[in-house]
């Protein structure tokens, strides 16, 4: 078994360039293409998000992956305007040496009662050793997987546009929210207001949060 810390990986963006596209395409409306100068952008957007014209905001996109638990996905994916691809538990047999032999469970820091933590540490213990006895017995992954507990460590890729992004930070960073989405999306969401301050500026989101939580954020050039 091994425990593994989750991460999110986001494709490298150009805050302004996204906007400054989104605002060429929004000024189609207006046909005020005319009006454009190097930070017109930023009055543009406010007004649109301000009075609700938020579809101008479809038309641009990013992309992450994520490393994070089973339970992380199975909320995330009811977003139906996001696009998703999902580590299949089906195909994927944690017994196999590509997997190390071994289920990788991501470590719920935020259990910090150590009464609990090690409640549920065991459990993902047993639950391997019958992940593995099961296949030694031949067992198919299909029947294997129904053992995965919502620890499983899965990685999924995950595209949305941004009025997607939007919505699904607002939603998904509070403190209503699983610690496991927030350890994830915080840090993508400190991320966006950095880099496009007219959108994302505003999402209010669990501050009380413990920051030592979040997980690593990877800018990358490709996720
Ligand atoms: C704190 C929290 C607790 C939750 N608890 C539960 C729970 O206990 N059980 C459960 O089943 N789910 C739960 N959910 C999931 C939630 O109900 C939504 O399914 C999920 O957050 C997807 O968001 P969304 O519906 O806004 O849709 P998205 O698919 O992200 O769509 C974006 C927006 O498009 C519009 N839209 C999309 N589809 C339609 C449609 N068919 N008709 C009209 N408008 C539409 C809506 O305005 C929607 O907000 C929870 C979510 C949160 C954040």
């Amino acid at each position: 078994m091994r425990l593994v810390e989750p991460w999110i990986k986001v494709e490298k963006i150009d805050g302004q360039k996204i906007m400054k596209k989104i605002e060429r395409a929004c000024r189609t409306c207006y046909r005020s293409e005319g009006n454009i100068t190097d930070d017109s952008y930023k009055k543009l957007l406010t007004n649109c998000i301000t009075r609700g014209h938020e579809s101008v905001l479809e038309h641009e996109k990013v992309t992450v992956r994520i490393y994070n638990d089973i339970g992380s996905y199975k909320d995330l994916t009811r977003h139906r305007f996001a696009s998703f691809s999902v580590e299949s538990t089906r195909y994927c047999s944690y017994d196999k040496d590509k997997y190390g032999n071994e289920i990788s469970f991501i470590n719920p820091v935020y259990m910090e009662d150590k009464e609990i933590y090690n409640t549920w540490k065991n459990t993902m213990q047993e639950i391997e050793n019958a992940y593995i006895k099961m296949k030694k017995l031949n067992a198919s992954t299909d029947m294997c997987r129904e053992i995965l507990p919502h620890s499983t460590a899965a990685e999924y890729t995950m595209t949305a546009n941004i009025r997607e992004w939007k919505h699904i930070l607002e939603l998904r960073t509070t403190n209503h929210v699983h610690p496991s989405i927030r350890q994830v999306l915080i840090p993508l969401l400190l991320y966006f207001k950095e880099e496009m301050p007219e959108i994302f500026g505003n999402i209010e989101y669990d501050t009380e949060f413990n920051p030592n939580y979040y997980a690593k954020l990877l800018i990358e050039d490709e996720v």
